[in-house]
């Protein structure tokens, strides 16, 4: 049997965290099992369903690489087809149309709730016959004795009797089907072996096998994976933090580090933290994602991130850093030792951003210095040391990190300084702040010519602006 799973986001906002997590989910059993990964888009609520959220969805799974073999499905596109199976459902008896008003099912409701009953639709336009000038709405038959038995692969066996289910709506009187009746004809259609969804999907899924077996049709096996909270045991929302995978990105996160920490979220392998993508596929299985909800923590996402960003390659770096770059006006691969510059600072940085942040001024000098720095460093007697290092930098012949070593040594020692009386200074000269990987790293990547520049620069902002 070939395994077909899907992802069937509604269109109602942008990819959200749980949203990501459901679908990589799908994906990695997709891939284990050599299946096929279906996406459908859900957007039969017009009202709530926008062509934004479709892109955001759509840029989301590409931005994370979660790519399908099947679709995108739209369901909207597929409204004949869901009329046909009510219709079908209807001329076999499993399906009535209901005529009763809104104020006849309060009434109803209302006398169960003084009976002390459960509210639930009694079933009795089974029999009725219909009422002039009243669109009905359609409902399943939904049998009325024994028991529905699914084994879920997460929360186990689960057993609900049908005593419980009453008849649910399957079209609304302007015959829009509704979101049970179009996962069953969808799911059925496009063969789907294994529903893997969020657990706040757990009580429909009854009902789904109900109508399922009405249709003639096993049901898949079902997965109901429990919900990502927020540290303060709340179910995550904005108030965690991002919620949106493509915030994410403009944070300045890897794709696969995302990816990596959300596999971890209701999900583990021993205390193994990091995961090629080929290890979560070998060793991803639905059977052992926990029962219990996942919290989200956005500190271990970004340590996750850090460690990606160590172990990437520069090309890796580079590719994904991109964006960012261009975000801070900045053209990677301008400077000939690109690499050098991601290389130097990607063991600092937890975010791309923050690789950018580090990286800026090897592009573009500094436009003004820091004033804490120049309150700090660029005091008067700067000014000397500046000169000299200057004078003796430009007189090197070989320009590598012992040659500037040397050179920064040398003046502390003749300037009886301390080491850190001459770096601090040059690295405000050349950075505009006092933080920069080592000085003689540095100052080898920017290159001799440059450096003499920002000295330059520096010494004569001193001489301008300091007594
Ligand atoms: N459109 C539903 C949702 O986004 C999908 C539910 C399902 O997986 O059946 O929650």
């Amino acid at each position: 049997m070939t395994v077909v799973v899907r992802f069937p986001p509604s269109p109602t906002g942008f990819l959200h965290i749980g949203g990501a997590r459901t679908a990589l989910f799908n994906w990695l059993y997709s891939k284990k099992y050599k299946g096929r990964f279906v996406l459908r888009i859900e957007d039969t609520d017009l009202e709530r369903s926008t062509e934004q959220s479709v892109q955001a969805i759509f840029d989301g799974l590409e931005w994370l690489q979660l790519d399908y073999d099947d679709g995108p499905y739209f369901q909207t596109k597929r409204m004949d087809r869901y009329r046909e199976v009510i219709d079908q459902l209807i001329e076999r008896g499993q399906a009535y149309y209901c005529y009763c008003s809104k104020e006849e099912l309060d009434e109803l409701r209302t006398q169960q709730r003084e009976q002390g009953l459960k509210p639930r639709y009694d079933g009795r336009c089974r029999q009725r016959s219909p009422v002039p000038d009243v669109q009905p709405v359609v409902r399943f038959k939904n049998p009325l004795e024994g028991e529905v038995i699914f084994d879920d692969q997460v929360k186990g066996k689960i057993e609900i009797s049908n005593t419980e289910l009453d008849d649910l709506i399957i079209a609304r009187s302007d015959g829009v089907p509704t979101y049970n009746l179009t996962v069953v004809v969808d799911d059925m259609d496009m063969g789907i072996t294994h529903v893997i969804r969020g657990d706040d999907h757990v009580n429909n899924t009854p009902k789904q096998i109900n109508i399922l077996k009405a249709l003639g049709v096993s049901p898949p096996i079902y997965a109901h994976v429990p919900m990502i909270l927020g540290q303060d045991g709340k179910r995550m929302s904005k108030r965690h933090g991002a919620v949106s995978v493509t915030e994410y990105r403009d944070q300045g996160y890897l794709p696969h580090a995302l990816l990596n920490y959300l596999v971890r979220l209701g999900w583990s392998h021993g205390d193994q933290e990091l995961f090629t993508l080929n290890e979560m596929i070998e060793l991803f299985d639905i059977k052992d994602v926990h029962k219990s909800a996942a919290v989200f923590d956005p500190e271990k996402l970004l340590w996750v991130n850090y460690e990606y960003i160590k172990s990437s390659t520069v090309e890796d770096l580079k590719q994904h850093a991109t964006r960012h770059f261009s975000d801070a006006g900045i053209t990677v691969d301008s400077m000939d030792n690109w690499k050098d510059i991601l290389g130097i600072n990607q063991d600092r940085s937890k975010t791309l951003v923050e690789l950018v942040q580090r990286s800026r001024f090897f592009y573009i000098p500094p436009e003004e210095y820091d004033q804490k720095a120049v309150k700090k460093h660029f005091k008067a007697p700067a000014l000397q040391t500046l000169k000299s290092l200057r004078d003796q930098l430009a007189g090197l012949d070989t320009w590598e990190a012992e040659s500037v070593h040397g050179a920064v040594h040398k003046i502390a020692d003749q300037m009886n300084l301390k080491l850190g009386q001459v770096a601090q200074p040059l690295r405000v000269a050349v950075a505009g702040v006092p933080v920069s990987p080592p000085i003689d790293a540095t100052l080898t990547i920017l290159g001799q010519e440059e450096t003499d520049r920002r000295l330059h620069k520096a010494i004569e902002f001193i001489e301008q602006n300091v007594q």
